[in-house]
């Protein structure tokens, strides 16, 4: 007999992982490295660490090193909200009457109300132990900056927030999260930089995106001494310090001996997801276990599904690093849809090559359909979900309904990375039934991709 699985499966205190685990370690096949946009050579630690923390550099370039351990300082935070709950979706799987089994992590259990914290936490640590006075970001939904204001508080770090524009218009709320922990927040594109002047000029009437925020922000962290700049997903790090996503989905699931399946998680940098799948794929790629591993990405910016694997300036402005990456383009303005979070034209170069190498799949969804999975998650789990996070419920509904029509009993694990209470312009749009649905054209991505760096 299956031991009967609880509700909420929780580890003790004692039972956080005392180490990250960096998944580059075991690929054979490493991600592409940074590359100068000057030089076209690979990044080294000293063009770095201009613009990042020197401590973040290494962990940036360190492909080889399995194990990070977590400071106690950084362990001692993550106590505040951590270890995060896993749930069985038992009332889900009652709702859908599915035979599969179906688990989520909830990452949305602190104040910032995502999984972005796991990351804001230690970046800051890292600027504080170098003696910054302080750093700069971008952030898209306001998720990342509401982390990293909290952060840096934490530490007594000042921070310097370029806020997507659309996202500072609609989410007044989290702006005000963010002063109240002391962060200083500009919409973005803004007349603060050279960079933000030039792309109002010629993009007058943009609404913003992530990679113009993050020229914005990288501008200001080089042009103010003791200031570096910090980013809340895409990087290797970032993956890094979210594997603890993982390792605890992992114990827990451990203690009761379960084995997932289907691994499933939302994509817009990749750090949720990259962080979710770490230990799983490191068992895939060390051939200890097979899993299906699927990333969800919004149909209005689909950079896995419709992108092209191809080095890519990160940012609009093109002053940041050439990553190796599926892209639509660093000139790729997404339609102001809601996931806001998953408004990135790029993807983190581990899932990339991952993803180039057949280890994991990828599909596209439409905001409508994400929606309506929210709803229904909503109604019957309790948990009113990012929207973000709910492009991973529509996929994990969908195979768990694939799973009634065939009768297997599959086991579904999903990351639910944060709630949705800043979202609710979104809801409201989808409960006045105003929401579309934004595909890109063929035309529009091409004309993006033509713009890419030619790099060979
Ligand atoms: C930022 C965010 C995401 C997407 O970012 P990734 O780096 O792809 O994880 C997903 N969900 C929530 C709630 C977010 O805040």
């Amino acid at each position: 007999m299956e031991p009967k699985i609880p509700y909420k499966i929780y580890l003790e205190e004692s039972e956080i992982p005392q180490a990250w685990y960096n998944v580059r370690a075991d690929m054979k096949n490493k991600p592409a490295p940074l590359l100068n946009p000057g030089t076209l050579q690979p990044m080294t630690i000293d063009e770095l660490k201009g613009v990042f923390c020197e401590e973040l550099c290494r962990q940036e370039l360190d492909n080889d090193t399995a194990y990070f351990p977590i400071p106690e300082e950084i362990l001692n935070f993550y106590k505040m909200y951590r270890p995060a709950p896993l749930v069985r979706a038992y009332f889900l799987e009652k709702a859908l009457g599915t035979p599969a089994k179906i688990y989520y992590k909830f990452e949305g259990n602190n104040t910032s109300g995502s999984h972005k914290l796991n990351s804001a936490i230690a970046q800051a640590y890292y600027a504080k132990k170098q003696g910054l006075k302080g750093v700069t970001t971008e952030t898209g939904a306001g998720q990342w900056g509401t982390a990293l204001s909290m952060a840096c508080s934490y530490f007594g770090l000042d921070c310097q927030v370029f806020m997507v524009k659309c996202s500072y218009e609609q989410k007044p709320f989290r702006r005000e999260v963010m002063r109240t922990y002391g962060a200083n927040v500009t919409p973005s594109p803004s007349t603060k930089t050279e960079v933000g002047k030039k792309i109002l000029a010629e993009y007058p009437d943009t609404t913003g995106s992530l990679g113009c925020a993050i020229s914005e922000a990288v501008e200001a962290a080089v042009t103010q001494p003791g200031y570096r700049y910090v980013l809340g997903s895409v990087l290797n790090q970032v993956l890094l310090h979210q594997s603890i996503i993982g390792l605890e989905a992992k114990a827990a699931l451990d203690k009761y001996g379960i084995k997932p399946d289907i691994i499933i998680g939302c994509a817009g940098g990749g750090s949720n997801l990259g962080g979710l799948i770490s230990p799983f794929m490191g068992e895939k790629l060390r051939g200890e276990a097979d899993y299906r591993i699927i990333a969800v990405e919004p149909a209005s910016c689909p950079s896995f599904t419709r992108g092209k694997y191809a080095y890519d300036f990160c940012d609009t402005g093109e002053i940041c690093p050439l990553a190796k990456m599926y892209t639509l383009g660093s000139q790729f303005m997404p339609s102001a849809s809601h996931a806001g979070g998953l408004r990135y034209h790029g993807m983190s170069s581990i899932l990339s090559q991952l993803y180039y190498d057949g280890l994991m799949e990828a599909r596209s969804v439409e905001q409508t359909a994400v929606f309506e999975a929210a709803e229904l998650f909503a109604r019957v789990e309790g948990t009113l979900p990012a929207p973000e996070s709910s492009h991973a419920i529509r996929a994990a509904i969908d195979e768990a309904l694939k799973c009634k029509e065939t009768g297997e009993e599959k086991t579904i694990l999903f990351g639910l990375t944060g709630t949705g209470y800043f979202d609710l312009k979104a809801y409201e749009q989808f409960n006045d039934k105003t929401m579309t649905d934004v595909i890109p054209t063929d035309e529009q991505i091409a004309a993006s991709l033509a713009k890419l760096p030619k790099v060979e």
